[in-house]
């Protein structure tokens, strides 16, 4: 399998896409064509490990990271992904929660996915050190993902002041080769640093610096996994694809989801949820895509006004593509939340309670057709200081955040400036190839 360019049809190996991230035309790599799986090749009921490797194998053949998929797979996809009816009066809408991995939120999978194939790719003596600017959830589980790992570093530049304790806790918790910056500015002066850096041409091959972007096709291919593993339970159980209502921002989450119904899971309507942030209900609404500025939301890991897989969207087939989008704002949020814990006991948190939102919004029909999985995208103890006050009960968190909770934190406050972060770089982690820095 080879993967070409959003843009230009020049094609390269998965080790060659995962390596570059980005494209270097500016595209987004894409596989070539879409395998396709017939009813009855993928059986359900599987270990989340093997459905895997099986959903994934024809997007490694040909790589030399083929024989290391197993492995990938296994570290990827070693918590549980419960299915669970959040409210037994309403049997037709489920939650998939995503959230019991080591950060609480989905995007454990595609970056434990992602490290472990860097790991793998690496050549002998050859070492990567992924660059990431965060203000939320990424570098957290990136930072997980990436400890410990024999042939990866990890350097995690976030804006001083301007993320929640508990958030700043699990940037800066994380050792073995993962390193936490604090850059005296924001969002963007850490996205400019990480930019300014890729741009250095020694510094990019002194330290083989990468990112671990959510463009990155490996952080987009597993989370197709555990997408398909929902729909085919319940095709099983009922005997009708369910349909899919996935909370979006960059939309990494609802191409997987597309994917996965192209390459034949049992999935049928699938629902894009938004929150304020209105390029994609306005595209469905006109069929012009405009990108827009960000507006800032109660669910701000979505907090995106030009959400970056647009291109990936837009290079699948018509049929492929077909999806309708939700928005719902703040206040809506609010109400789905409180009213839903009124109701049930269930606790959802605010990306999580967009697609809980929409489900609502539904025509009746169309929620009597089906059932409904929801991608329940975080726990809700990450955003606890919002969802508190509106069900009025102290969040308890998984074993698995609290074992964050529990880490030693250690960080280091940058000028965001690019001589100071290279000379971070230096100070912190080895040169990227056996021999750097001795001359021949
Ligand atoms: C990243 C994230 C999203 C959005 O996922 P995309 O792939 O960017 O669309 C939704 N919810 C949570 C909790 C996230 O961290």
């Amino acid at each position: 399998m080879k993967f070409v360019s959003t843009r230009a049809k020049q094609a390269v190996t998965l080790s060659e896409a995962i390596r570059r991230g980005a494209a270097p035309d500016g595209g987004l790599y894409v596989p070539e064509r879409l395998p396709r799986f017939e009813a009855g090749e993928l059986p359900a009921g599987l270990p989340l490990p093997r459905l895997a490797e099986r959903l994934l194998k024809p997007f490694f053949v040909d790589d030399a990271l083929d024989v290391h998929l197993g492995d990938i797979c296994a570290n990827a996809f070693n918590f549980p992904v419960p299915l669970v009816t959040p409210d037994p009066a309403r049997p037709g809408l489920r939650a998939l929660e995503l959230f019991h991995g080591p950060t609480g939120a989905f995007k454990d999978f595609g970056t434990r996915f992602l490290m472990g194939a860097l790991d793998r790719m690496a050549r002998p003596g050859e070492r990567f050190t992924v660059l990431v600017a965060t203000s939320g959830d990424t570098g957290g589980a990136a930072g997980c993902a990436a400890e410990g790992r024999e042939n990866v570093s990890l350097a995690i530049l976030y804006p001083q002041g301007r993320v929640s304790a508990f958030q700043e806790h699990q940037l800066t918790c994380w050792g073995e080769g993962v390193a936490a910056f604090s850059v005296k500015g924001d969002f963007d002066a850490c996205q400019a640093l990480v930019k300014s850096a890729f741009a250095d041409v020694a510094l990019t091959r002194r330290f083989n610096l990468t990112s671990a972007n959510s463009i990155n096709i490996a952080r987009l291919l597993p989370q197709m996994v555990y997408l398909a593993g929902a729909a085919l339970d319940v095709h099983k159980a009922s005997g009708v694809a369910p349909g899919f209502i996935i909370p979006s921002g960059n939309l990494g989450h609802a191409l997987a989801a597309l994917y996965a119904r192209a390459i034949g899971a049992p999935i049928g309507p699938i629902v894009v949820a938004t929150n304020a942030n209105d390029a994609l209900s306005r595209w469905a609404a006109t069929g012009l895509y405009q990108p827009l500025p960000s507006v800032a939301t109660l669910a701000n890991a979505m907090d995106i006004g030009a959400p970056n897989n647009f291109e990936r969207l837009a290079a699948l087939e018509p049929g492929q593509r077909a999806v309708s989008v939700e928005r719902v704002l703040d206040d809506a949020i609010r109400a789905r939340i409180s009213e839903d814990f009124a109701r049930s006991g269930y606790v959802w948190c605010p990306h999580s309670a967009i697609g809980a939102e929409s489900w609502h919004r539904l025509p009746e029909a169309a929620r009597e057709q089906r059932v409904w999985i929801s991608a329940a995208t975080a726990h809700p103890y990450k955003f606890a200081d919002i969802v508190e006050p509106l069900t009025g009960s102290a969040i308890v968190p998984s074993p698995a955040l609290e074992a964050v909770l529990k880490r030693r934190s250690e960080k280091r406050a940058i000028k965001a400036d690019p001589q100071t972060l290279a000379r971070a770089l230096a100070d912190t982690f080895r040169p990227a190839h056996a021999g750097e820095g001795v001359p021949a």
